[in-house]
């Protein structure tokens, strides 16, 4: 399983590892994601910056978890292009 950033498809293996991605980027377009989930960059980072290890992200890496978390151990099936399965 892993985390795919929902704005650039950044293939994380752990949430903490994809939320120090969205932060490093800090561009609109993964701003405006963070907006979307009801959290703020500039929050963020000041929770980042009084704390150390990550801690402050810790509000994002909970909707990262719940959001873009993709199970990728089984492949997906076929596309439904073909459809030859209705008999
Ligand atoms: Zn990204």
């Amino acid at each position: 399983m892993s985390y795919h950033c929902a704005v650039c498809h950044k293939v994380s293996i752990t949430a903490p590892d994809l939320a120090r991605h969205i932060m490093g980027r800090g561009d609109k377009p993964h701003r405006d994601w963070l907006a979307s989930k009801g959290l703020k960059y500039s929050e963020l980072l000041i929770a980042q910056m009084k704390t150390f290890g990550g801690e402050g992200y810790h509000s994002l890496t909970k909707v990262l978890q719940n959001e873009t978390w993709v199970d990728d151990e089984i492949p997906p099936a076929k596309s439904s292009v073909g459809t030859d399965s209705e008999k």
